[in-house]
């Protein structure tokens, strides 16, 4: 199949424009169609990215002009005249930072597939070949996407690893590593002499290894770690890359590091989980709709998890602190009252309409299937070790599955339930319908009994008063302490207390926007107080009654009476050994 060519250029990257060109086979049609996709595969939300082309213009191999129809929103038919080739030139507008977006600037640029390329509408697969023109004074492009013979030249074998291949082009900071003879990158964009490089690059060589471990081989020939260093959050994962959004400030403090190094180790766990090995529903994709899955949480939930575990079995967190992630999904689970109203199969197949879009009442509607994912994945992951002895574990059904359904295949949620089921010799049916088809409470005793692990007891130490809590959360907007969520079955919510309300005072003594928390200290829970807030101008007074907080029930600590079995599940658990204890 004939190529599509085209030729990216950043005449002025300051006004935030790349300009695009695009050779385009017209195999003696008439006409041909040109699409961009609506969405990025792995960000499940239609963003109409056609918004930021402009100036669609199309000639033939003697430069006529020839006429550009706009079809639908994303689509644009040629008439070709005959010609055999045209070649179409637009322009496109980059100024979201996001790892699914496009971002030009005088410094760099991080270009997209997905939001930058038009391609033929019929899909017939074919190669996409790129050239970059860097800017003025840029003198690097770093991608996924393979040599396509010279610098700045580069080769898809189809529009689907186009997409799937982002670019940044600029001068950024570059190391590379080898492990297992393959060439692995971390491209910093913006470490300005405070992000720690060599340091981020030892640890991400670290976590490279541990879950090659895992999985036993490295499938790709080379892979990028995109890092674009401009106080952005977030990562998106590639099958030969990733972007990793981050502060310039992330190695300085350990906590801040540590949470870095989690989103590492999460988007590289993708290479496996849901780049190769993915839900049945989830490719070949249609990049003009929606695609929806019903087993979201086995692709981030189950990430989510590893992404903590692996990172303490490169050594790279503490124990302490690999119980304390797990704790905070825990405690983000059992105090969101979505998680009863919003199943997980649910929450997977919502995700374009929820957990894209979330709004002042997500909190008691719905519930993340990457927080209460990797909640059922430490469950599981209990379940096969208790019933197998500590001889196999989550690990073991991970491989597993790669090994039957990675590549075109895909799994069926039923197949993924087989192979836990295989193992633990017995039906999940009843675990299975409460936790992923249903919305019952998550039972842990058998978990923690089995690790020795238990809920830390909630002391208050002598004299000290227990905090108390309203179930409300606030900003402060111009001097005014405004409610933000307030969750349901709360003291605030019981109260009547609204999103939007400002808090004036409690029992007729002002409040002040940056003393809230102060003020709540004076207070015992079950007192009962006067609330004043003003709704749309108009004050309202409420009765509420303070609570405790009940986020401090779900902190994770070794049992202190734990048997030597225990301890040693545990610690084969945290090591990832899978061989039988003791
Ligand atoms: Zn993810």
């Amino acid at each position: 199949m004939d190529p599509i060519r085209y030729t990216l250029s950043f005449p002025e990257p300051h006004t935030h424009y790349v300009e695009v060109t695009a050779s385009v086979p017209c195999a003696g049609q008439s006409s041909v169609e040109l699409m961009m996709a609506v969405w990025t595969p792995g960000s499940y939300l239609v963003r109409e990215y056609q918004r930021h082309v402009e100036s669609v213009t199309a000639e033939n191999p003697d430069g006529r002009d020839l006429p550009v129809d706009k079809t639908a929103k994303n689509r644009w038919r040629i008439a070709t005249g005959g010609a055999p080739i045209v070649t179409v030139t637009y322009r496109v507008y980059g100024r979201e930072m996001s790892v699914r977006t496009n971002w030009i600037e005088s410094r760099f640029a991080l270009i997209n597939g997905a939001p930058t390329f038009l391609t033929l509408a019929d899909r017939t697969p074919r190669p996409h070949l790129v050239t970059i023109v860097p800017a003025e004074g840029w003198t690097r492009s770093m991608t996924g996407l393979a040599d396509g013979g010279g610098p700045h030249h580069y080769c898809a074998a189809d529009y689907d690893t186009l997409v799937d291949s982002p670019i940044l082009v600029g001068n950024p900071a570059v190391y590379d590593f080898t492990v297992d003879r393959v060439k692995h990158w971390l491209v910093n964009e913006g470490e300005s002499g405070v992000f720690d490089g060599v340091r981020a690059v030892r640890d991400v060589e670290a976590i490279v290894r541990e879950h090659l471990r895992m999985w036993g081989s490295l499938p790709y020939d080379k892979y990028m770690f995109l890092n674009v260093i401009t106080e952005g959050g977030g990562g998106l994962e590639h099958r030969n890359s990733a972007v990793l959004m981050a502060s310039r400030w992330a190695t300085r403090t350990r906590k801040s590091y540590v949470s870095w190094l989690e989103l590492v180790s999460h988007e590289f766990f993708h290479v496996w989980n849901v780049k190769r090995l993915r839900p049945v529903e989830l490719g070949p994709f249609e990049y003009e709709r929606e695609t929806h899955t019903r087993s979201l949480w086995a692709v981030e939930g189950v990430t989510e998890y590893y992404g903590i575990l692996l990172l303490h079995r490169a050594g790279l967190m503490t124990r302490d602190e690999t119980l304390e992630a797990l704790s905070e999904k825990i405690e983000a689970l059992q105090t969101t009252p979505g998680r009863l109203v919003q199943s997980m199969a649910q929450a997977s197949f919502d995700a374009w309409i929820k957990l894209y879009r979330p709004d002042e009442n997500s909190p008691n509607t719905s519930i993340s299937y990457y927080t209460k994912g990797a909640v059922i994945a430490f469950l599981l992951d209990a379940m096969i070790r208790r019933a197998t002895s500590a001889a196999k574990s989550l690990d073991d059904v991970m491989r597993e599955a790669y090994r039957q359904y990675s590549g075109q295949r895909g799994f069926t949620a039923q197949q993924l339930r087989g192979l836990v089921e295989d193992l633990i010799g017995r039906s999940l049916s009843a675990f299975w319908s409460n936790a992923i088809e249903g919305t019952g409470e998550l039972k842990y005793a058998e978990a923690l009994d089995f690790f020795g692990l238990r809920f830390k007891p909630e002391t208050a130490s002598p004299g000290e008063r227990q905090k108390v809590w309203i179930g409300a959360t606030t900003k402060i907007d111009e001097g005014r302490l405004v409610v933000t969520h307030v969750k349901r079955g709360t003291p605030a919510f019981n109260a009547g207390i609204n999103v939007d309300d400002e808090i004036i005072a409690i029992d007729d003594l002002r409040v002040r926007a940056d003393r809230f928390d102060q003020r709540l200290e004076q207070y015992s829970p079950g007192t009962k107080v006067s609330v004043l807030v003003a709704r749309r101008e108009q004050l309202l007074e409420l009765d509420l009654k303070f609570g405790v907080d009940p986020a401090r029930l779900w902190r994770l600590e070794v049992d202190p009476i734990a048997t030597p079995t225990q301890a040693s599940q545990l610690t084969g658990w945290l090591k990832g050994f899978s061989e039988p204890a003791g």
